[in-house]
């Protein structure tokens, strides 16, 4: 049966349907000259808003984050109800690997799930992403393995990170924790496998490119430019 795109979280607003649609064909997303439009934080934006997608002023990229971990947890907890969001692995310190928290999750060990945005259009990723796709979501990898890994198996637990790129590439070893994670879930649902994990992966995407929009229509609120629309 096929599910409501309400349900599932898939609705724009025109306007942030708008937005989304320029991003991805390649169009400016401002009228006006971009030497003249600066973001909050001071740098000049670019005619696609490429800056804005990875840019900290503001809660909006912090709440696309988390809407990503809403997702993510949402799914888990069809599957497990004792699931948890923003979880510590020990009392020692305040670091809370566990953006989602799984308490019985592969051969029955608890699971720590990590999950992080990078923006590949930023500066710094933008030379090794234009040779190598998937080059930020890597860096993105590798330092929050490297950050929490070790402390997460010590405390006898497993650690996943699920890193996506502003623009919706997840990194490989990322997709198949979430096929995982939707396998699971049907289990309780009783849908199929592919279409479990194309839900999941669907209301993933959306809403990254949800919040991608709202990110550019805020900045542009802000800065009271017009954009093409
Ligand atoms: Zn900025």
């Amino acid at each position: 049966m096929a599910i409501p795109n309400q349900k599932l979280g898939l609705v724009m607003s025109p306007q942030e349907f708008m937005v989304a649609l320029c991003m991805w064909l390649g169009i400016p997303v401002f009228a006006s000259p971009p030497s003249s439009v600066r973001c909050p934080c001071g740098t000049v934006i670019d005619p696609h808003g490429d800056h804005v997608l990875g840019c900290g002023h503001g809660s909006l990229r912090n709440k696309r984050h988390d809407t990503l971990c809403d997702v993510i947890f949402n799914t888990v907890l069809v599957d497990n109800r004792d699931c948890k969001k923003e979880q510590r692995c020990n009392s020692h310190n305040n670091a809370r690997p566990g953006d989602v928290f799984h308490p019985d999750f592969l051969q029955g060990r608890a699971a720590y799930f990590d999950v992080t945005v990078r923006n590949s259009l930023q500066a710094s990723y933008l030379l090794e992403s234009a040779t190598q796709p998937g080059a930020a979501a890597a860096g993105g990898d590798s330092e929050k393995i490297a950050q929490y890994e070790d402390e997460v198996n010590a405390a006898g637990c497993d650690f996943y990170s699920l890193v996506v790129e502003a623009l919706g590439v997840w990194f490989p070893s990322s997709l198949e924790i979430l096929k995982i994670i939707a396998r699971r879930a049907v289990l309780t649902t009783g849908t199929t496998v592919s279409r479990a994990i194309q839900h999941l992966l669907q209301q993933l995407s959306f809403s990254l490119w949800r919040y991608n929009a709202k990110l550019i229509l805020d900045r542009l609120a802000i800065c009271n430019v017009d954009n093409v629309m």
